[in-house]
């Protein structure tokens, strides 16, 4: 099976661009009160869940902050979420919840992407591909003003985190991920190459467990997307060993 990365269109036609973030957050660990396993501090990011929604936390608002906090205050924050999420996820000083707020303007695509690890839908669009048997998306309502004529319809994608980069890939200052707080100062590898026996068959679409950041799709859901026409996004292949 082939696999995938996701990327943006750069075509001059795909304007359009959201002013938006997600409601909910966990926040970064202060570097002067850091993991004590680890000692890092900051927020690795790029880990949105889109579909989780903090509302009913007992302190909602301490989810709201963009500023950093002593390592023990992360954790419990961490803890109170945790129960609230689907059993494959990892929790990480920076992860965010719950629908992306704020404006848009311009031309979208029928897939968008904000970033390299946000991947939205029009609604349509992900209709035909849950029609069409395409496994592994969940859309989320994003609540976005759109400062366009035609507004779409776009929804946040939440996928499940699956695959491992294959050792070979690694550079020799790489190190796992901290078990305790979920943190690493990893680079991402210049050459990717997938670990064959990590990656899974139940999805067709997936983030990248040991790199958040990067969304991974089959050659099923490619060959999806194009038969469906769907535009704004490109496939770059990988490597897989
Ligand atoms: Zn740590």
């Amino acid at each position: 099976m082939k696999l995938y990365r996701i990327t943006e269109d750069n075509s001059p036609r795909y304007t359009g661009n959201l002013n938006a973030g997600h409601r909910w957050g966990l926040p970064g660990v202060e570097w002067s009160h850091p993991c004590p396993a680890c000692r890092l501090g900051g927020a690795v990011g790029g880990l949105p869940y889109p579909c989780m929604d903090l509302a009913s936390l007992p302190e909602p608002e301490k989810f709201h902050e963009a500023e950093q906090v002593p390592y023990e205050e992360y954790a419990r924050l961490r803890e109170l979420v945790r129960p609230l999420l689907p059993w494959w996820a990892v929790l990480r000083p920076g992860a965010s919840f719950g629908p992306v707020e704020g404006s848009g303007l311009g031309y979208f695509g029928q897939l968008f992407m904000q970033n390299p690890w946000t991947l939205f839908a029009r609604r349509e669009a992900l209709e035909r591909l849950q029609a069409a048997g395409v496994r592994g998306l969940q859309g989320a309502p994003i609540k976005v003003r759109f400062r366009t004529k035609h507004a779409p319809e776009l929804l946040e994608l939440q996928m499940e985190l699956r695959g491992q980069f294959h050792p070979a890939c690694l550079p020799p200052d790489h190190k796992p991920s901290c078990p305790t707080c979920g943190g690493h100062q990893n680079h991402l590898p210049k050459r990717i190459l997938l670990d064959a026996s990590s990656l899974p068959e139940h999805v067709d679409v997936f983030r990248l467990r040991d790199w958040s950041g990067c969304i991974i799709a089959n050659e099923r859901f490619v060959e999806t997307v194009k038969r469906l026409e769907l535009d704004g996004v490109v496939f770059e292949e990988m490597e897989v060993r």
